[in-house]
């Protein structure tokens, strides 16, 4: 049969909060050649709460690989030229399994989740002062639902069979890369129980400065160190495949998804940022080889160390828990849209709010503010709102919490950004797109390819010693195109409407007393 000769390429494992993808890019031009995705069940048990099925995870991601595999070889390509996979992941995600049966002991607790609230007082209490930015020094992390040590504390303190694993050394814990990292290597028959620095600066547990597990850390929330994976960097080695189609294949790279993101939007120097949005929205901004703290309500996080060798670069960081989240929500819990696609439609049918402000602070509301226990208001309603301003509003409130991101991170580097670039499956919407230019009064930049979260993932492991089909330096890849998105409101206007949303958003933290 005909087979087209295209060199090495490289796949992708793009584990997300709402759905799985892999994907495969040949190596020499970052071409995205063929892919396959898999929604994911997120199952709600109570208020507050969100799980996911570990192995439902790990059953998409064979699924995504299988049939990316079928695809290409119907395109006429050979599957033997992937050399590489990488993985990247939704952060945080907290996974307890028996590595003898290779079981989970529980659900995965997702990142938004917020049973730990209580947990979350109570460690603080401990704190001289009370203070939530007690461990900041170490982790770059306020105390909060959303990072992994306080999920894993809460499994310890109310799973009896999370307890006794753990008790009996058969306990492992990880973040969804590690559990997948695990089980694709061989799971219970030699799997390899890591996960890379990108990952492990979102459990708490995890020293920035040292990029090592911390004892202290790990003592404080009394967690045994045994149970977490060992951290490596994020593109090397770890393992080869051991089932499916791509058997042999090595895993070589590994990025949280706000990483691989940076990575592919190839925000390398000091100073470019990229924003992300999905279920969150997250804005990255690379401080190079210095973890800088924030003085303005951001994290500090690991971007990326991409070689055993190479050093650590570092990146502030600001999240927004509810972003494409609130798509959803007005597609589920409303039944106003059938898809979250409809959503532009119907806001762009009105163009304006009318006056009318949507804070989703379903989950507590993030950065700037950290404060959980915020709710989500609608405000400013007339006898004349209708549902098409509400899905205005609910846009608008992506825009204006990325603006608040954007204001905090001016301040704390004190160099104003001149662009944004942007990814993630929200910013398929122009509409959003044009409001956000509107909003940050600043052009917003989109890559023709929007799967850059793959393709950070795919360059990290195609970049690994001993795989060294995929070069980093810039450049090398065919030239990125751009679609650009300018200001077009006046930016009284937009100040204008900024103020009114923050008058909102003080009131979605203070409603309850
Ligand atoms: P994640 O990586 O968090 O799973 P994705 O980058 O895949 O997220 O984006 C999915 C999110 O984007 C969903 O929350 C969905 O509601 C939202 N979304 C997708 N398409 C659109 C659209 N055209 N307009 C608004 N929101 C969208």
């Amino acid at each position: 049969s005909d087979r087209i000769m295209l060199g090495p390429l490289v796949g992708a494992i793009d584990q997300g909060t709402s759905s799985t993808r892999f994907l495969v890019f040949n190596a020499k031009t970052a071409e995205l050649l063929s892919h396959h995705q898999v929604e994911i069940q997120q199952k709600f048990p109570k208020e507050g709460w969100v799980e996911q099925d570990p192995k439902q995870i790990l059953q998409s991601v064979y699924e995504c690989m299988e049939r990316t595999c079928e695809k290409l070889s119907q395109l006429g390509i050979d599957i033997s030229n992937i050399k590489a996979i990488g993985v990247s992941n939704q952060r945080e995600t907290t996974v307890v399994w028996d590595k003898i049966t290779g079981e989970p002991l529980y659900n995965a607790i997702v990142w938004l989740d917020l049973r730990t609230q209580s947990t979350v007082e109570r460690l603080i209490n401990r704190t001289p002062g009370k203070n939530k930015n007690h461990l900041k020094h170490k982790t770059g992390l306020p105390i909060s639902t959303y990072f992994s040590a306080v999920k894993l504390r809460w499994l310890m303190d109310n799973v009896d069979e999370v307890r006794s694993a753990v008790h009996s050394g058969r306990a492992m814990f990880g973040t969804i890369d590690s559990w997948l990292i695990w089980s694709l290597t061989g799971a219970k028959n030699g799997g390899v129980h890591c996960t890379d620095v990108t990952n492990a600066s979102r459990t708490m547990l995890f020293n920035v400065h040292t990029l090592d597990w911390d004892p202290e850390l790990c003592q404080f929330f009394d967690i045994p160190m045994e149970i977490l994976p060992k951290v490596r960097s994020s593109s090397e080695i770890y393992g080869l495949i051991k089932s499916g189609s791509l058997t042999g294949v090595p895993i070589s790279g590994c990025l949280g998804d706000q990483s691989a993101a940076l990575v592919g939007q190839m925000c390398f120097k000091d100073g470019q940022a990229k924003n992300t949005y999905g279920t969150g929205c997250f804005l990255l901004y690379n401080t190079g080889q210095k973890p800088v703290m924030s003085e303005h309500g951001l994290l500090t996080t690991v971007a990326y160390k991409l070689g055993r060798d190479k050093p650590a670069c570092y990146a502030l960081e600001g999240s927004v828990a509810i972003a494409g989240a609130v798509v959803c929500w007005l597609k589920d819990n409303l039944g106003i849209i059938e898809s979250p696609e409809e959503v532009e439609k119907l806001a762009a049918s009105v163009g304006t709010s009318y006056g009318c402000y949507f804070v989703p602070a379903f989950s507590g509301l993030y950065a700037p503010y950290w404060e959980p226990s915020a709710r989500g208001i609608i405000c400013g309603l007339t006898q004349f709102t209708n549902r098409s301003h509400i899905a205005f509003a609910a846009l608008e409130a992506v825009c204006f919490q990325t603006r608040e991101l954007l204001d905090a991170m001016n301040k704390d580097s004190g160099i104003p950004l001149k662009q944004l670039q942007v990814d993630g499956g929200m910013t398929n919407n122009k509409l959003l797109m044009q409001l956000q230019a509107d909003i940050l009064c600043i052009p917003v930049v989109k890559p023709s390819m929007p799967e850059t979260t793959a393709l950070g993932a795919a360059m990290a492991a195609g970049a690994a010693e001993g795989v060294r089909v995929w070069s980093l330096e810039p450049g090398d890849l065919t030239a990125v195109t751009c679609e650009r998105f300018e200001p077009q409101i006046n930016p009284e206007e937009s100040e204008f409407r900024y103020a009114r949303w923050k008058k909102a958003v003080a009131k979605s933290m203070n409603w309850e007393t």
